[in-house]
């Protein structure tokens, strides 16, 4: 595409740099929204750190978007409070209007004004500001997300990635306290996806906002957040940094996550798991108590025939660098998924042996299968794995 000229009624802009806010905290207490039958938020409960970016991680319908929506002052909760520094935005007591709450919002779609040029879509927010003012401030934010080339033109004639700088940029413009973010990646190309994840991020930590953003990635929220909130059924299942929640998952919805994992239902017997790699505890279940013995894939070691749990090679899939293999292990009712490097595939029927790492099994009472429809690859896919 050609290059086109700044409009040249903008003055220069002052710098490359996002303007710094003044971040705030953010907080939801027990915050409940209910439509009819629906508890779209149940008791959701979240503390979140000045300029802290949060990544909200949970499967379609969990609550995420009424959750920023609450936030933001566009949705009432049925019962909770919201508060931005300490104060009350969203109660029994009191209810401040979005405009009055210094929190912005990015929305999946970008929500461009197409009959707006690009730099008065992004001095939209800067109403307060005079005219010129707000299109110098614009300028600078077009500047910083390196667009300032298209600020006359019009939403239509840029690519996905553009809208979203450009809507990255209208968020930034106010110099929100707050800012939240749902799926601001999740219309665009991986390897796009990825660029424009690393610069989001910087412009973020740039401007100080406290952010929370909604994903459905888990690699993608452990790439961009501080720290991970992990949601179901309009509650948190869990909250803390993702090695935490990669090493101590909360429940199995949790582990299945951060990890690609054989599940191996059992019964408690004896007062424990009794497995052909080990009898592993099992806190808080009685005799008889139904179980899943989780054992991730990166943990399972591949050794000559002879030198630990005897199996066989059933089948390998190639996945770039890595390949996950199939082995029926000696005592197993079901093949073991493993991971290896691609240049170090057995061949099929191979007789091996494998060694379990005891510190990376997992241990949970068995429950319905949750979060399929958060990225079924999980953190485990080809691109983010390592052996
Ligand atoms: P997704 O990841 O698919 O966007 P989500 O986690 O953002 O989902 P929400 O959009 O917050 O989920 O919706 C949570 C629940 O509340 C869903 O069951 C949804 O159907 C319901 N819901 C949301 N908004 C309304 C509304 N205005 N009226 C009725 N039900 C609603």
């Amino acid at each position: 595409m050609p290059l086109r000229r700044p409009d040249a009624s903008v003055p220069p802009p002052r710098a490359g740099r996002a303007a710094a806010t003044i971040a705030a905290r953010l907080t939801f207490d027990q915050v409940e929204r209910r439509y009819q039958a629906t508890a779209a938020l149940a008791g959701f409960s979240l503390d979140i750190a000045p300029a802290e970016v949060v990544c909200l991680l949970g499967p379609s319908g969990c609550g995420k978007t009424t959750l920023l929506r609450v936030a933001a002052g566009i949705e009432r909760p049925s019962g909770g409070r919201v508060l931005i520094n300490d104060q009350e935005v969203a109660g029994p007591a009191r209810f401040v209007l979005p405009e009055k709450r210094n929190v912005g919002l990015m929305f999946q779609d970008f929500a461009l004004f197409p009959h707006l040029s690009i730099l008065e879509n992004v001095a939209f927010g800067l109403k307060s500001l005079p005219r010129e003012g707000a299109r110098r401030e614009a300028m600078a934010a077009l500047v910083r997300v390196g667009l300032e080339r298209y600020a006359g033109d019009y939403p239509h004639i840029l690519s996905g990635g553009e809208q979203q700088r450009v809507a990255l940029a209208r968020a930034i413009v106010p110099r929100p306290a707050v800012m939240l973010m749902d799926e601001p990646f999740s219309g665009l190309d991986v390897q796009l996806r990825e660029r424009l994840q690393e610069d989001t991020l910087s412009l973020l930590r740039e401007t100080r906002a406290t952010c929370l953003i909604v994903t459905h990635a888990p690699a993608e929220a452990i790439r961009l957040g501080d720290r991970i909130a992990v949601m179901r059924a309009g509650r948190l299942v869990q909250a803390g940094k993702a090695e935490a929640l990669y090493r101590n998952p909360a429940d199995l919805f949790v582990a299945r996550l951060f990890s690609e994992i054989n599940e191996i239902p059992l019964r408690v017997e004896g007062g424990a798991l009794r497995t052909p790699i080990g009898v592993f505890a099992v806190p808080g279940l009685d005799e008889g108590d139904a179980a899943i013995l989780c054992i991730r894939r990166r943990a399972i070691r591949l050794g000559a025939a002879g030198q630990g749990l005897p199996g066989r090679v059933l089948h390998a899939r190639f996945l770039g660098d890595l390949a996950v293999l199939e082995i029926a292990a000696q005592g197993f009712e079901r093949p073991l998924l493993t991971l290896v490097r691609e240049w170090e595939v057995p061949e099929r029927g191979a007789e091996v042996s494998i060694a379990v790492d005891p510190e990376s099994v997992l241990v949970f009472p068995a429950e319905g299968r949750g979060g399929e429809e958060i990225d079924a690859r999980g953190v485990g896919s080809a691109r983010d794995s390592s052996v």
